[in-house]
């Protein structure tokens, strides 16, 4: 059975958000750590994550998926960005300890006209700061669109950061449809080709995670606006191809699409029938 949910807000607490992905008909689910645009994170409940942990066990869910705040940039050219990155990561990593065996997913950052090689190599000194060995996290590096100076666009250079990073055994990748079509990875005419591509550069071990999104843009527009399945430029097809694709059926899938809940469920729906 496919391991599906969808991005839910944290607002309510942990246990409420595993509630709400049975009710959408998922077994798994996206929070934000805080404020997507950065911002203080809440105070953790015990009682509240133990009580989702119970709920996950009882319902056999897949695991759950934290998002950094999108302003978090760990090769920001601005050494206060950074500082903020290094303290909300650090502090996320180890809120995450509550919810042990669980991954964090964040955008490896911008690098904001000082080159991609300085970028990877501001990323991986992060990574070296804020990865320590007794952690159960497994950390992703989310597949971007290659908008603007964004690193992560091509799997080269997820494999640079994760290569530079001494507890590589932590870091896995998140795939991102909508990123990575927007990449001009075709994933639409030639799945096969693009994961053969990513197991021949990062190795098919590191993916851990997919993000479901349709593009509102053609391959290789480099734009990064999500649509619903199957009313972009993948199309429903290509999602079908996918989510029942050996290398991903087994993964934690992940709705970011531009919906409400009900048309999270009815994606959630449609997915699951493939
Ligand atoms: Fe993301
Ligand atoms: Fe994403
Ligand atoms: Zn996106």
């Amino acid at each position: 059975m496919l391991n599906i949910g969808c991005h839910l807000s944290v607002s309510k607490g942990f246990e409420f958000m595993g509630k709400q992905a049975l009710e959408l008909g998922g077994n798994t689910f996206q929070f934000f750590t805080r404020n997507p645009r950065g911002g203080k994170a809440k105070e953790i409940d015990k009682n509240d994550t133990d009580a989702l942990i119970k709920l996950m066990k009882e319902n056999n869910f897949a695991k759950i998926l934290a998002h950094a705040p999108y302003t978090l940039n760990p090769c920001s050219k601005d050494e206060r960005t950074r500082e903020f990155a290094l303290e909300a990561m650090t502090d996320d990593l180890n809120r995450m300890e509550y919810l042990p065996y669980n991954m964090y997913n964040f955008h490896p950052g911008s690098h904001v006209g000082q080159g991609v090689e300085k970028g990877i190599e501001l990323i991986a000194e992060h990574l070296n700061k804020v990865l320590h060995k007794d952690m159960t996290t497994t950390v992703l590096l989310e597949t971007m669109a290659g908008k603007g100076s964004e690193v992560g666009s091509r799997f080269e250079e997820l494999m640079a950061i994760i290569d530079r990073t001494e507890l590589s055994d932590k870091m896995g990748v998140c795939l991102d449809t909508c990123h990575v079509f927007d990449g001009g990875y075709d994933i639409k005419d030639n799945l096969d080709g693009v994961l053969e591509e990513f197991d021949k550069i990062i190795g098919i071990d590191r993916l851990k995670a997919i993000h479901l999104n349709d593009s509102k843009n053609p391959l290789g527009s480099h734009k990064d606006r999500h649509e619903k399945i199957g009313e972009g430029y993948i199309g429903l097809d290509a999602f079908r191809t996918i989510v029942t694709h050996p290398a991903i059926k087994e993964l934690p899938c992940f709705l970011e699409t531009p919906n409400e809940l009900d048309g999270y469920a009815k994606e959630i729906a449609l997915l699951k029938s493939f």
